[in-house]
């Protein structure tokens, strides 16, 4: 089931925003619900992120379909290398930032596969990974034998303080209240804690064209950012302006931002087309994702 709220900026709460238009694509799974009509997908004047308005809530039934192991699977097999070259070049760099990482603890929200967790395991985390779907944490239960916890983090799955350092890899993006779980990651570290925040660069070269691509082939009217309605799903657009903004009023200090190009994702279709585009956005400095680690500041979270 799908609920519509009418809601300001979900980074900045800011009521002032520019409509892009309505979703372009749709996929099958979400045919089935009228409500798919009334959302828009619009920019925040404040922050200048984008959202989907109203936006848009998921029963618990609707969420575990879209977010299964086929999610993580949706080119046919679950491949052991996926992208595991970008986690460990991010976990190298939360190591400069953490020091002597043995007897550290380390957690991955939304940890999906576990590429992220394997990375931290392997300098020397001791790692948890948390996720909706039991198909995806059995899967790293039998693959690697990590510890995990299936279900959506809330502000009583661990206690106060417990990890050294947090990772959300391309979670905010699907979150309808960001702040409210930014609130929790910021309790659950430990004082001087790290948290590593990736999310797609929804400002990215390879946006842009894909937003005017989708103008000149199919509708002008529409938006092709975001995309809420075809995997994977996207129902906030950061860049990284508004990225700061959320860490910030969360109280994290930010220590570290990257755009990554993005060159280290492999593509499935379109290889020629798609790495010339990642190679673009590198060299304008619009890359396809963003990269923060921050440290919990003293300032009380939001
Ligand atoms: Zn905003």
């Amino acid at each position: 089931m799908i609920t519509l709220r009418n809601e300001n900026c979900p980074i900045c709460k800011s009521g002032n925003r520019r409509l892009l238009g309505k979703p372009g694509k749709i996929n099958d799974v979400f045919k089935k619900y009228n409500e798919i009509d009334q959302v828009n997908v619009v920019r925040c004047l404040e922050c200048s992120g984008k959202y989907i308005h109203p936006m848009m809530y998921f029963s618990e039934e609707f969420r575990k379909e879209l977010y299964n192991l086929d999610y993580f699977n949706a080119n046919g097999v679950l491949e052991d290398s996926k992208n595991v070259g970008e986690k460990v070049t991010i976990m190298a760099a939360v190591k400069k930032l953490c020091g002597e990482t043995r007897g550290k603890t380390m957690l991955d929200i939304g940890c999906g596969t576990g590429e992220f967790l394997k990375a931290g395991a392997d300098i020397g985390f001791d790692v948890t990974g948390i996720d909706v779907d039991t198909t995806t944490t059995d899967y790293i239960t039998r693959k690697y034998g990590f510890r995990t916890v299936t279900g959506l983090l809330g502000p009583k799955t661990f206690p106060q303080g417990r990890f050294d350092v947090t990772v959300l890899s391309h979670v905010i993006e699907h979150l309808q209240e960001p702040s409210e779980l930014l609130a929790v990651i910021h309790k659950t570290l430990k004082p001087n804690g790290l948290f590593v925040m990736c999310t797609p660069n929804s400002d990215s070269f390879g946006e842009d064209i894909h937003n005017v691509y989708g103008h000149l082939r199919y509708d002008r009217s529409k938006s092709y950012y975001l995309a809420p309605f075809q995997s994977p799903y996207h129902i906030i657009g950061f860049n990284r302006k508004s990225a700061r903004r959320i860490l910030e009023d969360s109280g994290f200090a930010i220590e570290y931002c990257k755009v990554r190009s993005g060159l280290e994702w492999e593509d499935k279709t379109r290889k020629f087309i798609m790495r010339s585009l990642k190679i673009m956005g590198a060299v304008l400095g619009k890359g396809a994702s963003i990269v923060t680690i921050s440290r919990k500041s003293e300032a009380a979270s939001v």
